[in-house]
């Protein structure tokens, strides 16, 4: 059985519609897909109905925007309560925010001599609720600037970078409390992805499993090497959390991170599916 629990579509940064998105993890070979887009949840219902045609179990999950001490951290979330009106009230603040660093990015962009419009990067983000970096990268491919989204956040947008702007994001222990409360399982991703161990170094992730009851850590990650997947894994076995694995597929906006490209054990995900099934989350449409 192929599992497959991180992946975008164009209902934030991807570029598969949901249901193409299905349509390619059917073709992928993967049994259960969960669809987990930045800060909301508007591609659900169109990828599970595709999941039912096709007989893909799809699982309604969400990539939260986290910090800790400033920097950006994310937190995938399966089967939360969609209408949680605290998690809702959150998902609000975060796109929010999205939508009002945009200003200060362009400001910055033009000041560096690459500039492009708000209409421009709106273009990019169609009908996206969740206005996130690759699109304003998108938008600097499109007005000849950079080849690519690497080179536009290599150059320019990432973490750090000169037109980096931070945005709201709730505080990571605070984001599993939210998850939790709303019923669903929280897992951290690619919590050591791009080098960034000191952001969440292991005695915080041990502290998370302590006071947070966090469930899992995304292990297997394209952004993790092998001696980085290697060390987390002995860190989930000793505090006894869910070791998952995933693609993080975004479509062709992320290359190298095709579907089913990591996999998460059939054990835990029928782990997840238990906890769930104990909070009374319907996991299925
Ligand atoms: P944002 O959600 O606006 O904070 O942008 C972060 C998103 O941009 C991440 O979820 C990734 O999908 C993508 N991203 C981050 N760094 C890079 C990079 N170096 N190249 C391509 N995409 C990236
Ligand atoms: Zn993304
Ligand atoms: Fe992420
Ligand atoms: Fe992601």
């Amino acid at each position: 059985m192929r599992i497959d629990l991180h992946t975008h579509s164009s209902v934030s940064d991807g570029t598969d519609t949901p249901a193409e998105l299905v349509r390619a993890a059917h073709g992928a070979g993967l049994e259960v897909v969960a669809l987990t887009d930045h800060d909301t949840f508007a591609g659900l219902d169109a990828a599970v109905a595709e999941g039912e045609r096709l007989d893909v179990q799809v699982v309604r999950g969400l990539e939260l925007s986290c910090s800790r001490q400033g920097a950006s951290v994310h937190l995938l979330a399966y089967g939360a309560n969609e209408a949680d009106p605290d998690l809702t009230e959150e998902l609000v603040r975060v796109r929010g925010g999205r939508r009002g660093r945009l200003g200060g990015v362009l400001e910055r962009l033009e000041v560096l001599g690459v500039p492009v419009s708000e209409a421009e990067v709106l273009a990019q983000v169609g009908d996206s609720p969740s206005v996130g970096r690759p699109h304003i990268a998108d938008a600097l491919v499109e007005a000849g600037h950079v080849r690519d989204r690497t080179e536009a956040f290599d150059r320019f947008l990432a973490d750090g970078g000169p037109a980096h702007v931070p945005r709201y994001a709730i505080e990571l222990g605070r984001g599993i409390d939210l998850v939790h409360a709303a019923g669903g399982v929280a897992v951290i991703a690619h919590p050591w992805g791009r080098g960034r161990e000191h952001v969440l170094p292991a005695g915080f992730l041990a502290d998370l499993v302590r006071d947070h009851q966090l469930d899992g850590i995304e292990v297997d990650h394209q952004d993790h090497d092998a001696e980085v997947r290697h060390r987390l894994r002995r860190l989930t076995e000793s505090w006894g959390v869910l070791a998952t694995g995933s693609s993080d597929y975004h479509g062709t906006g992320k290359v190298n991170h095709d579907l089913g490209v990591n996999t998460t054990a059939p054990e835990v995900w029928a782990e997840i599916s238990r906890r769930l099934a104990r909070s009374g989350t319907q996991l299925r449409g």
